[in-house]
């Protein structure tokens, strides 16, 4: 079961590698508005390496924890950045959730997504409002957890989640920096989405399509 699992996380991961591969340049040009225009860059090199690591360790017969270790540690090392930090420390902690050894259930995964959004918000102190991806991360969480305490399947349940973050990095736009490396450009952002909201957003759809009935 935990083999299963880890093929199935590095399956997704090659999905969102590939879906950040083709949003590259537009992230790029996100991020240029209000930070150092490398959120694309980052996130397609940190995706990819992640999704290399995660088939390696599954296809040695390694469980989710240890398949998903290894993936944030490489999308850490290799996307380098503030979202490449964040993304390691993510993986790592939906991995601490699921384990090796379990089989993956629903309520496994919503677990696993509310100690992503705790990661993020320990690691890097945002706050909803700070106009980052945690704008789009506790929405997506909240509506998870949501749906499935109502008794939604995982993948209904995933898929009102994911519609709340996309609306939700949307709804950045509005918004003025008021952490990272956006701070320093103040009001230059408005109209403008926060680019780790976006792809987050766009993480979580093409999970979507991952996710078994
Ligand atoms: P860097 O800012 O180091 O160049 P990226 O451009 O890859 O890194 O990522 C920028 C994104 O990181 C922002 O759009 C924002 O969503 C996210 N981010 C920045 N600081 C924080 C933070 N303290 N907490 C959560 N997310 C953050
Ligand atoms: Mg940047
Ligand atoms: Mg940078």
């Amino acid at each position: 079961a935990s083999r299963r699992a880890a093929g199935a996380l590095a399956r997704a991961l090659e999905g969102v590698a590939v879906a950040l591969d083709e949003a590259a340049d537009e992230l790029g040009r996100m991020d240029r508005i209000a930070g150092d225009g490398d959120h694309g860059i980052g996130m397609q090199r940190g995706s990819r390496a992640a999704a290399e690591s995660a088939r390696s360790a599954a296809d040695a017969g390694a469980g989710a924890r240890t398949a998903l270790q290894r993936a944030g540690d490489a999308w850490a090392d290799t996307g380098g950045g503030t979202s490449g930090a964040i993304w390691g420390e993510m993986l790592a902690a939906l991995g601490a959730i699921l384990g090796d050894e379990d089989e993956v259930t629903a309520a496994a995964v919503g677990d696993g997504v509310v100690a992503m959004k705790d990661a993020v918000m320990t690691f890097g102190k945002a706050q909803p409002g700070d106009k980052t991806m945690v704008d789009a991360m506790v929405p997506f969480a909240d509506e998870l957890t949501t749906r499935l305490g109502a008794g939604d399947p995982l993948r209904a349940a995933w898929a009102s989640a994911a519609q709340a973050a996309t609306a939700a990095a949307q709804a950045t736009a509005e918004m003025t920096a008021r952490v990272g490396r956006a701070r320093a450009h103040g009001e230059k952002s408005v109209g403008t989405p926060d680019p780790g909201a976006v792809s987050f957003a766009l993480v979580t759809r093409t999970v979507l399509e991952n996710l078994k009935e």
